[in-house]
């Protein structure tokens, strides 16, 4: 196993390196400019079998991993979940040992549960990937976000970083929060107040109530959905009334940066949080660059992880 990279799972950015975090970059980059058209690394993982096991809906995560996967030449499988003994009552704990039980060397959970990645890396033996536990985190998005940063600006070091939205409820927020701050970034909370997380202190992040204020000068201004799926009908503002308060629109955007770019982890809720034309605009959003960067990205995680 790489030196840096020294770890079984991956389950979370909270407490990695800046070396582990660079290893993976370094490497993702390997993967990013290559012809696969001729199957350039098809014997690269060879005999590894990897698992997909999402209980949430996904579409950038599971079709990469799979991507990622076959482009190692790795067996790939994703459960249809809906379609499983989980309809039939049976357990993630005992899901996941059956899928260890046929030999998976990596299995990539997504999971409604804040922990579940990590109550099942303890027991199982081979490598889990968290791909979203809650509301906790999904490392392998961040670990594309700052490739794509620092593909884009050079650097993470010293960028300030307004990250925008729901912030309470998103685990791609707080992955992006610990990985920006380990990497020497000035990291923004920008969200109405209901949505701040509540230990934004103690994650070292500098926070605004007011979108404009929270764009000035950054780099980067990242989006966030309303993660409607974790609020109580309650707490869900109007579409028209959270647009007006904290879509970003071009007007807003010019609060940032000239050469600011706009990112968004997907899936886009156009007219909730950001307007199409930003959204879509090619000299500012790199969106379908996070998109695309994914794929190698998740590569390096893979190669890394069937390293050891
Ligand atoms: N796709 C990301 C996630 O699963 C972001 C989102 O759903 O808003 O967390």
């Amino acid at each position: 196993m790489a030196s840096d990279f020294s770890r079984p799972h991956l389950l979370g950015i909270k407490g990695m390196d800046a070396a582990a975090i660079n290893q993976i970059l370094d490497l993702a980059e390997h993967y990013v400019e290559a012809d696969y058209s001729d199957h350039a690394f098809a014997e690269k993982c060879r005999g590894r079998a990897l698992a997909n096991l999402f209980f949430e809906p996904s579409t950038r995560t599971l079709a990469s991993f799979e991507l990622a996967g076959k482009r190692l030449g790795m067996d790939v499988i994703t459960l249809p979940v809906a379609a499983s003994s989980v309809h039939k009552g049976e357990t993630l704990s005992d899901t996941a040992a059956t899928l260890d039980a046929m030999g998976v060397d990596l299995l990539v959970l997504r999971h409604p549960e804040t922990g579940a990645a990590q109550a099942v890396a303890r027991q199982v033996s081979c490598s889990v990937i968290n791909a979203g536990d809650g509301t906790n985190e999904h490392p392998t998005q961040a670990l594309l976000d700052a490739l794509t940063m620092r593909r884009h600006k050079g650097r993470l070091e010293g960028l300030v970083v307004a990250i925008c939205g729901d912030l309470k409820h998103s685990r791609v927020g707080r992955s992006n929060f610990h990985l920006l701050r380990t990497m020497g970034a000035t990291v923004r909370a920008v969200a109405p107040k209901a949505f701040v997380p509540d230990d934004a202190a103690e994650l070292g992040l500098e926070v605004f109530d007011n979108l404009e204020r929270g764009l000035e000068g950054a780099d980067v201004v990242m989006m966030l959905r309303l993660q409607k799926e974790r609020m109580a009908v309650a707490e869900l503002p109007s579409p028209v009334a959270y647009f007006a308060a904290f879509g970003l629109d071009a007007e807003r955007l010019k609060k940032a940066r000239p050469d600011a770019i706009v990112m968004h982890p997907g899936p886009l809720n156009r007219g909730i949080e950001i307007a199409s034309d930003v959204a879509d605009d090619p000299a500012r959003s790199v969106i379908l660059d996070q998109v695309r960067l994914g794929v190698p990205l998740r590569m390096a995680v893979l190669d890394l992880l069937s390293r050891g």
